[in-house]
């Protein structure tokens, strides 16, 4: 199985795309994920992106296109799921011609759809370990000792992007440069709309039902 997961920042993407890959033994490429390892490892990449980041804005194309081209698994059999990437019009063409050079191609564009106050809420309450990468929230998935990972003990920090100045950032660069993309793949007959409201459960089954349909 192949999936794009499109949305706005704080629809839930990260928090289902791992449980989906887990489900359906898949990988999970998350291009955040992997421009904020770079930014910690201090590589070249991590240097450039840095500044776009903590900004919330869109790092350029030719770092994002780049780690893509390298990690992505593009064997016959071999499936994954795209978490943060595309994120424009140009790195949607650049997908497609990786997609076509190795004569394989998308099963579907899962569409999280969430109104822009409930992101608000849900990103700058958001609080990430530090060792597992594990998502909590201080009001809606509270973790039981304040300020420690339940599945690892870690520190759970804030990410420098989910303060409520870049977040309404990231949500403008999002409508501009993302949204155009639900069109373009919709124009495929692609698109798999799933509501990101409710809890992560109810999400999560709301989407192992539509992927049952590929
Ligand atoms: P995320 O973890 O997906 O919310 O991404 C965090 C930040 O990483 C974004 O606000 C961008 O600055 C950068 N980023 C992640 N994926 C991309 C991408 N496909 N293109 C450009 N920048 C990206």
């Amino acid at each position: 199985m192949r999936i794009v997961m499109l949305g706005p920042p704080g629809a839930g993407k990260g928090t289902q795309a791992r449980y989906i890959a887990q489900n359906h033994n898949i990988s999970h490429i998350s291009t955040g994920d992997m421009l904020r390892e770079s930014v910690e490892r201090e590589t070249e990449y991590g240097s450039r992106a840095k500044r776009y980041i903590e900004k919330g804005k869109l790092v350029p194309d030719d770092v994002v296109n780049g780690i893509v081209e390298e990690r992505l698994p593009t064997g016959k059999n071999e499936g994954f799921l795209l978490d943060g990437y595309p994120r424009n019009l140009n790195q949607a063409e650049v997908l497609e011609s990786i997609l076509d050079k190795n004569a394989i191609s998308l099963d579907g564009v899962l569409y999280i759809e969430i109104e822009d106050e409930k992101v608000i809420k849900r990103l700058t309450g958001r609080r990430v370990c530090q060792d597992c990468g594990e998502n909590f929230h201080t009001v809606f998935n509270s973790p039981a000792e304040n300020g420690i990972c339940d599945k690892c003990g870690g520190d759970l920090k804030q990410r420098e992007d989910d303060t409520p100045e870049v977040v309404k950032q990231r949500l403008e660069v999002y409508r501009e440069n993302t949204e155009p993309l639900v069109e373009f793949y919709d124009k495929k007959s692609i698109i798999i709309d799933v509501s990101g409201n409710g809890t992560i459960q109810e999400v999560a089954e709301r989407i192992e039902d539509k992927l049952k349909t590929l």
